[in-house]
């Protein structure tokens, strides 16, 4: 696309936008009057119109049917998640039976070591991106110690080249090599949460399984945002919440990914909950576990109606805007546009005033970009933050800032641009 400096282009990109009635369809925070600039997606996404409805829905239904609500009632809970199957498989490039949802997301990642971590004294390796989300860190830490490792010989952490901010594939790839011996998982993040960049998941799965190892990953920040294949790649699992770019709620409801090839595996340990029982046995309380089919033997719990019923507001709204595909077009050309201004910012002051790592290759990032400022950088947030835009600040001197293609405009990001243009002669 040929991108122009000025509002003009900005509301006539708006205009030309076939996805520009889904921001109606969310509850934008207020500012001086105005609607706020939300690029926080990434983090918390909004909240839409119909969440409290299906909320209550659901309320209604315990209210007057109390403990039959769970098999009476319009959507029985008994399978309640099962109705969010499709929509979130299609979102992660799954069948229907590969996924469950589920828990929390730092929850699901233990679930899944317990099946997918099975170290031995030859192979005990987890091979990670650098600074990965604490969360994710810990969770492989107490893991390895679990298992009576020590991080220290069984973590590798992959880090971006001196100079550079994000990983080489070949990198990544050479790595899983010079450790294949030892390699029991490669855990990366799809998209990491500092940089933005997106990794490549198909080439990581084959150099896993190359290697002998298996392949997981964290999709908390390409769940939603990009567009996934998770079945097609071969990966072995996968784990993401809701709340970033699926509009759950915060803390909402999780979700995990098991490729259809693990579930006759008898080896595959997992801790077991009734809920992962055999649906049509459940109820007959035998002992001795009998695992329902597929992903959805995995869960513990009862399901959480609630959370699930606010996630099934947002999966409704994904399944009107139709494929991935379609808020990825959108999505490439808002970053895109963003992009662009930044850079015509740093041209003007013959300077990189603010400095762009997020990679520049639509394929290798989401919708986020991370900025460094060079200037005054906390300062420059606050800016953003006092003028209406809210983006989300990570030390020592990033903004990150995500428009997402079901809410965001080109004016949202026009308005931020200008405000950082602003920013270098006030500050
Ligand atoms: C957001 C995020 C989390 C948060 O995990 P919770 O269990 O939902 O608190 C974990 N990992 C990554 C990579 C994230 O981006």
């Amino acid at each position: 696309m040929n991108y122009q400096n000025n509002l003009e282009f900005a509301k006539q990109q708006d205009q030309l936008d076939p996805l520009k009635n889904f921001r109606n369809q969310f509850l934008i925070p207020r500012h001086k009057g105005e609607d706020v600039v939300y690029l926080c997606g990434n983090s918390l996404g909004l909240q839409p119109i119909t969440a409290q409805q299906y909320l209550n829905d659901q309320l209604n239904n315990w209210k007057n049917l109390a403990v039959e609500g769970w098999f009476q009632g319009d959507d029985p809970w008994l399978d309640y998640h099962k109705s969010l199957s499709g929509s979130i498989a299609r979102i992660v490039g799954a069948q229907e039976n590969e996924v469950a949802v589920m828990n929390s997301l730092t929850v699901n990642l233990h679930l899944l070591m317990v099946s997918f971590y099975k170290p031995d004294n030859k192979r005990f390796k987890i091979i990670m991106e650098g600074g990965a989300f604490p969360s994710d860190q810990y969770a492989m830490e107490s893991q390895v110690k679990y298992h009576g490792f020590d991080p220290k010989d069984a973590i590798i952490e992959i880090f971006p080249r001196e100079g550079e901010f994000t990983l080489r594939t070949e990198d990544i790839i050479s790595t899983i090599h010079q450790n294949q011996n030892e390699l029991a998982l490669v855990l990366f993040g799809g998209i990491n949460y500092y940089t933005g960049q997106f990794f490549d998941l198909k080439a990581i799965t084959d150099a896993a399984h190359q290697a002998g190892a298996y392949s997981g990953f964290d999709l908390a920040h390409a769940a939603g945002n990009v567009p996934l294949k998770l079945h097609e790649w071969g990966a072995d699992f996968a784990c993401w919440c809701s709340y970033k770019y699926m509009n759950s709620g915060p803390g909402g409801i999780s979700g995990i990914f098991v490729h259809e090839k693990h579930f006759t595996d008898g080896q595959l340990n997992r801790f077991a909950g009734w809920w992962g029982y055999r649906q049509d046995n459940r109820f007959l309380m035998a002992p001795g576990f009998d695992p329902a089919h597929g992903a959805n033997g995995w869960q513990v719990s009862t399901s959480p109606i609630l959370l699930l019923a606010l996630f099934k507001a947002s999966m409704a709204i994904f399944d009107t805007a139709g494929d991935i595909s379609i808020l990825r077009r959108k999505s490439e050309s808002l970053t895109g546009y963003l992009e662009f201004l930044i850079n015509d910012i740093n041209t003007n002051q013959n300077e990189e005033v603010f400095k762009i790592i997020t990679p520049a290759a639509p394929e290798t990032r989401g919708c986020q970009l991370s900025v460094v400022c060079k200037r005054n950088a906390k300062a420059t947030f606050n800016f953003l933050a006092e003028n209406g835009v809210i983006g989300d600040w990570r030390e020592p001197d990033v903004i990150r800032l995500s428009p997402v293609p079901l809410y965001n405009t080109f004016e949202d990001v026009y308005k931020t641009a200008a405000l950082l243009a602003t920013s270098i002669t006030t500050l």
